[in-house]
């Protein structure tokens, strides 16, 4: 993922040319490719803390550090330094990950017979990189400040000594490669991280900084927050201080007073902290005895046309509890599809409490619900409640569901994991999250690996709803498995008019998709009228969800939709001006100058992201915005 992360950063800032981006060592260190490789201008310092300096006090948009490396680990060397501007109040934001492959070879003047090299010069991370070569070669080990700067060294000087460093520098000092690469390990790599001053950039990787006086404090913090730990070799306050890479800072930031530790975090902006990510990847599952479903790997997306849930994509199926007719499904068909629902649901097999109630009008209604899905473009989702349904339905429905009552009914679970179409499994309403795990590995040891959670609320003491949407297991259920977790609020709530409430509540904790009853004459549906949403009020919650409606959803509704976001607009712009006075009175208090062109160049940079291929708006909204701001700042000052 972090990888992901880069790339995608990488490519964002290829388009800020004129980035001055500083690294430690003389040109040819590793240090200038990290620099150079989103697209900036890379400037050389003689030491992290004069990098540092710069990055302070203006002089550079971004810092490059090294802080592990593929054979020896943490970079001490750079991560010290860092941690001592940081502790004295320097207030950074990590805004990306740079991976440079290293090949440290050993190089010496023109003519040098290998056997002639007793010492060999670099920095001593790169040194360390070789140790053992080195060793056998025979070769003594002599520090220095940089790679490059080592070529330089050997380069000045008439002997048969040798530097460690990039096959780039050396060819630059004119020295010539004796071993192409000395390096331990084959594949070495070393990770730099790019740093801008807080108030100019947003966080994007999550890296932070630990101090405890207690030595035990942080032990099993990786297992704990899935992190990689680099350990520092701490000061006499704190005798321990280390970097997490990679950890959720909110995960961290709740450990730490129980722990005795303090976080200070680097990455990970409030919104991004807040969702609760799948298992980190690994190789045993999370619960031994579950290894499909709790395997430690890359969230699952199930993809099936325009449905895709999963690893941050994210879908509303809507529809009918049941298939009533022909004309009823289609005409709800229509109506979900044109607000942004990207799967059909609605039931040909229903679950009843009691036996005389309607229970579904069979095979018949599969017809007519496929029929519906096609004319609207979405994939059908239908309940199977008995092994002998699973085959003649599978044959025409695209998903399918196990219901709450069946969710421990394991011929059922074996016969859909068999059936070649992805599965959503309803949770049973008297079932813990690990028995829900349960039902899931039997779905996957049978076979089918597309696997849909949906939690749909649990039995509980309270009446006032049908069931209890549990969020909290949810939640609990989502660092456990790499399988989409979606919500249904009707038949937790029970009632229409808590859907909305519990679908945002669902939505904002983070759930991969909600499944919505929709109903256009509730009075007088077969089952389940109670709960569902007429399609006026589906499309309110689709519009506050931010789905996309289209061209088939009347006019009247459209021409609503966009009244309601250009008021949310609004709200937001009142909020911006409002916090923007507040900064302005916090800069004047403090002796700060107001207007900061550096801090304008990085407002800009937001709106351009959030505008892909439309440059002159997002610059034309922050003209705007900041001459409010300006206004608004001299009438205070009248
Ligand atoms: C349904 O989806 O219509 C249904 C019966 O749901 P559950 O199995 O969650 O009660
Ligand atoms: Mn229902």
């Amino acid at each position: 993922m972090l990888r992901e992360l880069t790339e995608r950063e990488a490519a964002e800032r290829a388009k800020d040319t004129d980035l001055k981006v500083g690294y430690q060592g003389e040109p040819g260190a590793y240090g200038e490719v990290a620099a150079a490789g989103n697209g900036g201008v890379p400037q050389g310092f003689a030491s992290f803390e004069k990098l540092l300096e710069a990055l302070r006090d203006g002089e550079l948009d971004e810092a490059v550090l090294p802080i592990e490396n593929a054979v020896v680990g943490a970079i001490t060397e750079a991560l010290e330094p860092l941690a001592d501007f940081i502790c004295e109040g320097m207030e950074l934001a990590a805004v990306s990950l740079t991976s440079v492959p290293v090949r440290l070879s050993l190089a010496a003047l023109p003519g040098t017979p290998i056997q002639a090299v007793k010492r060999a010069w670099s920095h001593p991370a790169a040194l360390r990189q070789c140790t053992h070569r080195l060793a056998q070669m025979g070769i003594e080990r002599v520090v220095c400040y940089d790679t490059a700067g080592a070529a330089q060294i050997v380069a000045h000087d008439a002997s048969t000594d040798a530097a460690i460093c990039s096959r780039w520098a050396a060819e630059r000092h004119g020295l010539e490669v004796l071993v192409e690469d000395v390096s331990d390990k084959e594949q070495n790599n070393t990770r730099f991280v790019h740093l801008r001053m807080a108030d100019h950039a947003r966080a994007q990787v999550s890296l932070a900084f630990l101090r405890t006086s207690n030595m035990t404090a942080t032990g099993r913090l990786d297992v704990l927050t899935g992190a990689t730990l680099l350990p520092l070799a701490g000061s006499s306050e704190y005798p321990v201080r280390m970097w997490v890479l990679g950890a959720d800072a909110a995960r961290l930031q709740a450990l730490a007073p129980v722990r005795d530790v303090q976080v200070i975090s680097l990455g990970q902006p409030a919104a991004y902290a807040a969702k609760i990510t799948p298992p980190k990847q690994g190789t045993e599952p999370v619960v031994k005895s579950l290894p499909h479903a709790t395997a430690r790997k890359a969230p699952t997306v199930v993809e099936v046309g325009p449905l895709r849930i999963g690893a941050g994509a994210r879908a509303v199926i809507a529809g009918p509890c049941s298939v009533e007719s022909a004309e009823q499904v289609m005409r709800i068909a229509r109506e979900v599809a044109s607000c942004g629902a990207t799967a059909l649901r609605g039931g040909i097999f229903k679950p009843r409490t009691n036996p005389y109630a309607f229970q579904g009008h069979g095979l018949e209604a599969l017809d007519w619900l496929v029929a519906a899905g096609k004319a609207s473009g979405l994939p059908v989702v239908t309940e199977v409640m008995a092994v002998d349904q699973v085959k003649p339905v599978a044959e025409k429905a695209h998903v399918l569901q196990i219901g709450a009552r069946n969710m421990q009914n394991f011929d059922l679970l074996r016969a859909v994991g068999r059936a070649g179409r992805p599965v959503l499994l309803k949770r049973g309403a008297g079932s813990t999250v690990d028995e829900w795990l349960g039902a899931a590995e039997y779905v996957m040891a049978a076979g089918e690996t597309r696997l849909i959670l949906c939690e749909r609320g649990i039995r509980t003491f309270e009446t006032a709803t049908r069931n209890t949407l549990d969020v909290g297991g949810m939640l609990a259920a989502r660092p456990m498995t790499h399988l989409p977790i979606i919500a249904d609020p009707s038949h937790a709530a029970g009632r229409a008019d808590l859907v909305e409430g519990l679908a945002r509540a669902a939505w904002s904790a983070g759930a991969d998709g909600l499944i919505v009853e929709v109903h256009d004459d509730p009075a007088r549906a077969l089952s389940d009228g109670e709960q569902a949403l007429v399609p006026a009020r589906f499309a309110e919650l689709a519009r506050n969800l931010a789905l996309h409606p289209d061209a088939r959803l009347p006019l009247a509704q459209l021409r609503a939709w966009v009244d309601a976001i250009d008021h949310d607009l609004g709200v937001l712009v009142q909020r911006r001006l409002e916090v923007a006075r507040v900064i302005g009175d916090s800069k004047r208090q403090t002796g700060r100058a107001v207007l900061d062109p550096r801090r304008e160049a990085a407002v800009r940079r937001t709106y351009q992201e959030a505008l892909p291929g439309s440059k002159t708006l997002a610059d034309k909204l922050v003209d705007l915005l900041l001459e409010a701001a300006k206004a608004q700042q001299s009438i205070d000052e009248d």
